[in-house]
């Protein structure tokens, strides 16, 4: 159940808090991997990107990428994190049929990137979520099970492939403030190119880890872990069902077991996988291939001179520069895409018309084609263009809407289409006057319930009025033209 601030689960005579924390994988951008240097190529066929490194060929020596590291650090100065200029590599032991070294390479005592912070904008105002470390790992591969009726098949392309873990503090209160925070998180590593962010491809992906507590309390409740959730829709489905049944158990007297889930998208419901793993199960210990990774001053330096303007500094430019809203801000930088657009645009037109026309009919056209704002079907330009001939009164607000269809096959020049239809806004007003003086000719009837008091018929010779022009008079002059001769 929901209210309008706050997410809670209402039980007999309690009320239910949810706490979530997210471990979030971020597949870096990168052409090669972690420790080898096959292709990440997503798509190919299978087991064609496996160097005798991704499959734990006995001897092989894994060799640090330094262009990941240089990703996971960018990474952590976007998230306002402190960069640990010492970290060291770790094994993770455990046996899959996907995991040929019987290990997993990754940073557990001593990862890359410490603590930092990603700022949401809510409904409700900016709230900051702690971020508790960002470390690298590699990713194991990947076993197909529907392939073949009696065996697994395994898929390597993806050993090795370099992964962020960005650990967040238990700030999370609900499954909108999950959304929110996947897309900010997004935002922030797409700005930076440090991950693609492609859920469908599995590039971003998280183990959710949800408790309850009656609200008030201060403890923590037990948590449960649900494992490797690939989309937002399907974490904050799994959020729900999970706080749900945490809260029923509590409410059975029973207690919740703290352990490892899995979310069934089919039948919207997480099921036990095993019980929770602890970090001495894993036998972790410092990969004795590996030396401790040392970066120096300079070499972050020298990243955080790369760093781009970021969402929130885009925002505060686009609040503070074009006296946007910081809603309108905030919408306009989700995507850096789309605020070179918006900055395209304005170059040469109106910001309120602009912003107006961008988050409303462009984003309509896309949301409904579903495109990305790179494969608009409206240019920068030509949309700069019609918002021109509305702001010089060339045309109507009403008619700029049909010229708009108009322009998205092919992306047709506002103007062109304006002087071959004949669009152009009728401003003159003696023409305006000898169309208003037929249309009131013509209502004989109607001019007498107006004149005796009934106003709201003024809309009516409004409309009368557009109708006789075809759409094209200027709306303002009809309004104080026929207010004069009524
Ligand atoms: P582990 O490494 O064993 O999975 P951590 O203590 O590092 O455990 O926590 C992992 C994640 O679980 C973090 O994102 C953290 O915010 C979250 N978390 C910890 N305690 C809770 C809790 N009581 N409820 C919800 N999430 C929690
Ligand atoms: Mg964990």
């Amino acid at each position: 159940m929901k209210n309008n601030k706050e997410y809670l689960i209402f039980r007999n005579k309690n009320t239910y808090e949810v706490i979530i924390g997210l471990e979030v994988h971020a597949q870096v951008t990168s052409k090669s991997k972690l420790f080898s240097a096959s292709s990440t190529k997503f798509g190919a066929e299978a087991n064609t990107q496996v160097s005798l490194v991704d499959a734990a060929f006995p001897g092989m020596l894994p060799v640090i990428n330094e262009f990941c590291v240089k990703q996971a650090i960018k990474t952590g100065i976007g998230l306002k994190a402190k960069i640990n200029k010492r970290s060291i590599f770790d094994r993770k032991n455990y046996f899959y049929a996907d995991l040929p070294q019987g290990y997993q390479i990754s940073q557990f005592k001593h990862p890359i990137v410490g603590e930092g912070t990603v700022t949401l904008d809510t409904p409700h105002g900016q709230k900051e979520i702690r971020i508790e470390r960002l470390h690298l790992e590699q990713d194991a591969g990947k076993s197909i099970h529907d392939m073949d009726p009696q065996n697994t098949l395994v898929d390597l392309n993806r050993s090795g492939v370099a992964l962020m873990e960005i650990v967040s503090k238990p700030d999370l209160r609900s499954p909108d403030e999950v959304n929110i925070f996947i897309k900010k998180l997004r935002s922030i590593m797409r700005y930076l190119g440090t991950c693609d962010g492609n859920m469908q491809e599995g590039s971003l992906r998280a183990d959710v880890n949800v408790s309850v507590r009656i609200k008030g309390l201060e403890k923590f409740g037990t948590r449960c872990e649900i494992k490797n959730v690939n989309s937002i829709k399907f974490m904050q489905m799994a959020i729900n069902y999970e706080a749900n049944r945490q809260v029923d158990l509590i409410e059975d007297g029973k207690s919740v077991i703290q352990e490892t889930r899995l979310f069934d998208t089919k039948k919207n419901e997480t099921r036990s996988m095993r019980s929770k793993e602890d970090a001495h199960d894993y036998r972790y210990f410092p990969d004795p291939d590996l030396l401790p990774l040392d970066v120096s001053d300079e070499f972050i330096d020298k990243i955080k001179k790369e760093i781009p303007e970021l969402p929130d500094e885009k925002k505060k430019r686009f609040i503070d520069k074009f006296k946007l809203t910081p809603y309108e801000a905030t919408i306009l930088v989700s995507d850096n895409e789309t605020s070179k657009y918006f900055e395209e645009v304005i170059k040469n037109s109106d910001v309120k018309l602009a912003t107006n026309w961008i988050t409303g009919e462009l984003f309509a056209v896309l949301n409904d084609r579903n495109l990305e704002i790179s494969q608009s079907p409206i240019s920068s330009i030509n949309l700069s263009k019609l918002i021109n001939l509305i702001k010089d009164g060339t045309i109507s607000g009403k008619i700029a809407k049909t010229i708009f269809e108009l322009m998205m096959d092919g992306d047709k020049d506002p103007k062109k289409i304006v002087e071959e239809k004949n669009l152009k806004q009728e401003s003159d007003p003696k023409a305006l006057e000898i169309l208003i003086e037929k249309v009131i000719d013509d209502n004989p009837e109607k001019v007498k319930e107006y004149k005796s008091g009934k106003e709201k018929l003024f809309g009516f010779f409004v409309g009368q009025a557009m109708k006789a022009s075809n759409g094209k008079a200027n709306p303002q002059l009809v309004n104080s033209i026929l207010k004069k001769k009524l």
